[in-house]
């Protein structure tokens, strides 16, 4: 199962200025300046491959769009679609060219509906073209709504119903597992303004859990052990770490979302074997969530008892396969 993240941000697009790609692009030159004699300079390959031993903070970024996520299924010409964010307008793009012309299906699964999930719809192309299908699931009453009133004026130019692919809405039960596209789905309510709900993806024995927008409190151990079952042996658990734990248990306790410290605890123990770290706090530049990376993978080795739990940091255009 392939899973490709599109958008990683939290809250709000976080770009890259160009004061940012600057200063990369110094770092570059410093560390070629210091690299034995013509390591950097010697035609393209050695460039490149220069480039690619530089550390991922400093060669790449890891993307400024909201939270969107897809995952691959088995059906012909089908998207499964985790959360709208400002990340789907390239999905969408993308999958217009897998699709040569043909039409789609896609399901997408909302986490919940505030902005940052769902900021991105109006800019999905495949959304204005007849012949596609879109069904839009989650486990809030308002899903219809809250699309519809973010596609209307004065907030944007076109309204929802001029659209012209087939749109549907599918409310969920949490706890409930329905199939979508080959894919059994459980959704399961999070703690979160206006609640969230994460979803267990499972296909062919293979699991993949998209939790993001959720906060777990450090002592609540019915909480604990509720996510630990619903985490329970997964390939891949994307998870909501915006926050170092000391932010996390201190200012911005109550703030809906989660720890590196706190992933990494939970999957280790549901015995998880691959966290990545996805909902990035929009002011942390590139070196912070490289830092954050290098401080979760030690927290990791320390902390673990049994078998090693593997950590990524996600990124946009990051493509996992499970
Ligand atoms: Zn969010
Ligand atoms: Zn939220």
């Amino acid at each position: 199962m392939q899973i490709t993240f599109w958008g990683t941000r939290g809250s709000i697009a976080a770009p890259l200025s160009a004061k940012g790609v600057r200063d990369k692009i110094v770092d570059a030159v410093m560390a070629a300046a210091q690299a034995p004699e013509g390591a950097a300079l010697a035609g393209r390959d050695k460039a490149e491959a220069f480039v690619d031993a530089m550390p991922f903070s400093q060669k790449g970024t890891f993307g400024g769009n909201t939270s969107c996520v897809e995952v691959e299924t088995d059906q012909p010409d089908h998207f499964l679609i985790c959360d709208l964010g400002t990340g789907v307008r390239e999905l969408g793009l993308s999958a217009l060219g897998r699709l040569g012309g043909r039409s789609g299906t896609f399901d997408v699964l909302l986490s919940h509906l505030h902005w940052d999930h769902i900021m991105g719809f109006p800019f999905f192309v495949p959304a204005y073209i007849p012949g596609h299908v879109i069904r839009i699931h989650g486990c809030h009453d308002q899903l219809e709504a809250a699309l519809k009133a973010q596609q209307s004026a004065p907030c944007f130019p076109v309204p929802f119903g001029v659209l012209g692919a087939t749109i549907e809405f599918h409310v969920l039960t949490p706890d409930q597992t329905t199939e979508i596209g080959g894919v059994s789905v459980t959704p399961s309510l999070q703690h979160h303004g206006n609640d969230s709900y994460g979803y267990r993806l499972e296909r062919a024995g293979t699991c993949v859990v998209y939790s993001t927008d959720s906060e777990h409190g450090i002592e609540d151990e019915e909480d604990l052990h509720r996510f630990a079952k619903f985490f329970q042996g997964a390939d891949l658990v994307i998870f909501d770490a915006m926050y170092s734990l000391a932010d996390a248990a201190t200012v911005k306790q109550d703030w809906g979302h989660s720890s590196n410290v706190m992933g990494v605890d939970l999957c280790h123990r549901a015995g998880v074997k691959r966290l990545a770290l996805f909902h990035h706090e929009p002011v942390h530049g590139d070196g912070k969530l490289q830092v954050l990376l290098e401080q979760t993978l030690r927290y990791e080795a320390l902390a673990r008892e049994g078998d090693a739990l593997e950590v990524i940091a996600s990124y946009d255009g990051l493509v996992v396969t499970v």
